[in-house]
């Protein structure tokens, strides 16, 4: 992805995922393994030969779930950060979870300078349970409660990844049950438009509707964005790769 602050890279952890998530189809296959370090840093250094550029910003949130290869991920975020190895700040590396709390308690002690992301998508457990059955096991308050430790013990903003799903979670009572969820803490909303695939039955909120979501978030003074596209017509954005990879095969 080509910003006007650099280029940026999504990187996937593992090969298929577990969590499961309703709307995902990168989820929608199980977890066949974990990616190894190297197989991760190789993500990288391929697209930068295509390119024949730098990747000056990374983001794990491609296929799989980070914490759930938690350990791998870890050594793959210290080599990219080191000035021996890819030397990309840790302000420009982004790992994203959805929700494992053991996890995000070691990422607390383990003290890394990177950013933090939250796929949220639901604000409460009846509507989080049905889009997200991580959150069976690790449930709004808890996962709140933990994101507030991390924030007061690294003096970090957590972002919030909010795919907007026509009539599922994009009402405005929603918008309003989202603000005074995360109300006081230092975050930010990031708002997905929902990518459509034809496995899956949501469909995408409609643009007049993501923005009056948006317009609520901010009355109600929470930072929030809209996230610019990339990729969904080849069929590469969010959750719409593998899907098609194993539609080929
Ligand atoms: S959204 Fe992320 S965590 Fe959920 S199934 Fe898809 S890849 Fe896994």
């Amino acid at each position: 992805m080509k910003h006007n602050y650099g280029n940026s890279l999504c990187i996937s952890t593992q090969v298929g995922c577990n969590m499961g998530c309703a709307f995902c189809e990168s989820g929608r296959l199980k977890k066949r393994r974990n990616l190894k370090t190297c197989e991760m840093v190789l993500q990288i250094l391929k697209v930068e030969e295509i390119i024949n550029e730098k990747i000056t910003h990374v983001v794990l949130m491609g296929i799989g779930e980070p914490f759930d290869n938690y350990d791998a991920v870890i050594d793959f975020i210290n080599i990219i950060n080191c000035g021996k190895g890819l030397d990309i700040g840790a302000r420009h590396i982004t790992v994203s979870t959805s929700g494992i709390i053991p996890k995000i308690e070691q990422f607390i002690e383990d003290g890394k300078q990177v950013n933090l992301a939250i796929s949220l998508h639901a604000p409460n457990d009846t509507l989080r349970n049905e889009l997200m059955p991580i959150n069976k096991a690790y449930p709004l308050k808890d996962l709140i409660q933990v994101l507030k430790k991390y924030i007061a013990k690294t003096n970090r903003r957590v972002t919030f990844e909010y795919i907007m799903i026509k009539d599922k979670n994009d009402s405005l009572a929603c918008a309003k049950e989202l603000a005074s969820l995360v109300q006081g803490m230092n975050c930010y909303i990031n708002l997905i438009p929902y990518n459509e695939t034809s496995h899956i039955q949501y469909k995408r909120s409609e643009k007049e509707t993501i923005l009056k979501f948006y317009d609520c978030l901010k009355k109600n003074h929470i930072n929030v964005t809209i996230r610019k596209e990339f990729g969904t017509k080849v069929m590469a954005a969010c959750g719409q790769l593998r899907a098609k990879i194993e539609e080929d095969v």
